[in-house]
């Protein structure tokens, strides 16, 4: 029997039909939406093409969207300034800085200046560390690892007791995903291996894997021989691996494929996500949730029934 495909672009919409009914909600108590800013630096095609997407879907919720599109060689004071600015804005939610930024400029400065109740990509290390001390009970979960998991849960994949091996141990997915899987608690209690480029002999952890999570960033890194019969594999990769012309638009497009050699792998796993249309779509879906609950955390601490972050 093939893998069952846990599509990213489905569970994407019923989240944002829900964040959609609570910005509704939101707006007829207390007279205004979540607010969220992207912030972008240059243009890099992708993250161009990275914040549209965010910037639609904010739209299409229903939130105040608001474009800050500076170029390549503003300085980082400017950039820390404007930062500074809608910390102060009482309509804005949520601060997301598009990442990378360009060499002149020191990141985590950047991602430190951002007020930590508005840090909806969850990279601030106030965020960070709650991730680390209450998992999934934290204000907020970083986009992609939440995405993740709430894939695993609305696939009902048994997570509590499963062996979990992450590839890859960056600070955005791999680092996350391992802590937020280990912890105690709601869809996770698992046992989690984090494997990277120093792991001696990554087949033999892969084929342990009851859940095998890849975000390497190397084309069909993972072949089907690796994966265990009737694992869940969630491919986290997005690599162009070339271009092709649009039917739609006539206009070129990335080829894009995941970490993991994915035709084969469907006869082997038991669920699988595609890329496209996987974990992508998801990420963007929990940064709207992320923007909604900053707004209804706000006003929680504002009436006094939550704390302030
Ligand atoms: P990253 O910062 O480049 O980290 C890659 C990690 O993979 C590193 O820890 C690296 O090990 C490890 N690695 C690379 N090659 C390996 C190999 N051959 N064997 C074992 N480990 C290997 O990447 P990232 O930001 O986490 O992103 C990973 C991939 O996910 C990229 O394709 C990215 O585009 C994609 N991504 C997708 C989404 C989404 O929403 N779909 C979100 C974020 C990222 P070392 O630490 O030893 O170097």
């Amino acid at each position: 029997m093939g893998a069952q495909i846990i599509r990213g672009t489905d569970l994407r919409e019923t989240i944002l039909e829900e964040v959609a009914a609570e910005t509704v909600k939101l707006k007829e108590t207390h007279g205004r939406p979540p607010g969220l800013v992207t912030i972008l630096v240059g243009e890099n095609p992708a993250s161009l093409s990275y914040v549209s997407l965010k910037i639609q879907t904010a739209h299409r919720v229903g939130f105040k969207e608001v474009q800050e599109n500076l170029p390549a060689d503003v300085s980082e004071s400017e950039l820390l300034a404007l930062i500074a600015s809608y910390n102060q804005d009482e309509t804005i939610d949520g601060i997301l800085v598009q990442l990378p930024l360009p060499g002149h400029m020191d990141e985590s400065r950047v991602i430190h200046a951002i007020d930590p109740a508005k840090d909806v990509d969850a990279f601030h290390p106030v965020n960070v560390g709650r991730l680390m001390l209450e998992g999934s009970r934290a204000p907020f979960l970083p986009c992609t690892p939440a995405g993740i998991q709430e894939m695993l849960v609305r696939a009902g994949v048994p997570v509590a007791g499963a062996e979990v091996v992450v590839v890859g141990r960056s600070n955005i997915v791999g680092k996350p995903i391992a802590n937020l899987l280990l912890q105690k608690g709601r869809a996770a209690n698992a046992t989690v291996t984090v494997a990277h480029t120093g792991t001696r002999d990554l087949a033999s952890h892969c084929r342990r894997a009851d859940i095998l999570i890849v975000a390497a960033g190397v084309p069909n890194l993972v072949k089907p021989e690796w994966i265990k019969p009737g694992a869940c594999v969630i491919d986290v990769g997005v690599n162009r691996v070339g271009e092709r012309i649009s039917e739609k638009t006539g206009k070129s497009v990335a080829i894009l494929r995941g970490d993991v050699d994915y035709d084969a792998a469907l006869g082997v796993a038991g669920w699988i996500t595609p890329v496209p249309g996987g974990v992508g779509p998801m990420t963007i879906a929990m940064l709207m949730r992320n923007t909604l609950k900053a707004m209804q955390l706000r006003v929680a601490a504002e009436a006094g029934t939550a704390d302030r972050l």
